[in-house]
């Protein structure tokens, strides 16, 4: 499970600060749902309509990105 520690917003102007930079990015969407996303080359469909954020601590994660594909067991 993601989530963005209580409280904290996404921080739009901010470095994400964690060590290693960027280890976890999700997209939270209007109803609250985190969706995970990975760095990419080229934004996906996701990045069009919404910024990333570092899970831990919120920065806004400035550069392209996509769904993380599901990792389920199968
Ligand atoms: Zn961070």
């Amino acid at each position: 499970m993601i989530g963005f520690p209580g409280g904290l917003r996404p921080r739009p102007d901010a470095a994400c600060t964690c060590e290693p930079a960027w280890l976890a990015l999700a997209v939270r969407l209007e109803d609250g749902t985190l969706i995970d996303v990975l760095p990419a080359a080229t934004p996906g469909g996701l990045a069009c309509l919404y910024a990333a954020c570092c899970t831990r601590c919120a920065a806004r994660y400035p550069h392209p990105f996509r769904v993380a594909p599901r990792t389920h067991a199968a």
